[in-house]
């Protein structure tokens, strides 16, 4: 799927280019920020080929993320793991701690919803692009 195909089809609103991050991503991605309260959650859209670096959402208690895949194709790997392919309807549990990275296939533009699971003490260390 194109990126002007996705944003055209997608469900939530895409939102701007993806500035506050863009130097943890290789690619050009977009988010728009669905909840702010309560839970936060994000809709994060990657032009094809787009992938974010090698990150560990870090938590004292609780914390980690899930990835709500709404559209295209792309990717999830964890640290000394296979990639796993991901297409919509795909759910992703990421628990604190664990170093991954996700984004799109080279020849498809991805988006997924990102929710933090609210935890204590929460941050996100970013690491090394992914190779
Ligand atoms: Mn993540």
């Amino acid at each position: 799927m194109d990126l002007k195909t996705l944003k055209e089809e997608s469900i939530f609103e895409v939102g701007g280019e993806n500035v506050n991050y863009a130097q943890y991503f290789e690619g050009t991605s977009y988010l728009n920020m669905l909840s702010l309260e309560g839970v936060v959650i994000g809709n994060v859209t990657f032009e094809p080929g787009c992938r974010n670096h090698w990150h560990i959402h870090k938590a004292e208690k609780g914390g980690g993320q899930i990835l709500l895949v709404t559209a295209g194709r792309g990717f999830y790997q964890e640290w000394g793991k296979p990639a796993r392919e991901l297409k919509p309807g795909d759910v992703v549990n990421i628990p604190a701690g664990v170093k991954h990275w996700h984004g799109a296939a080279k020849d498809s533009a991805f988006q997924h919803l990102a929710i933090e699971v609210p935890g204590e003490g929460t941050s996100t260390e970013w690491c090394e692009p992914v190779d």
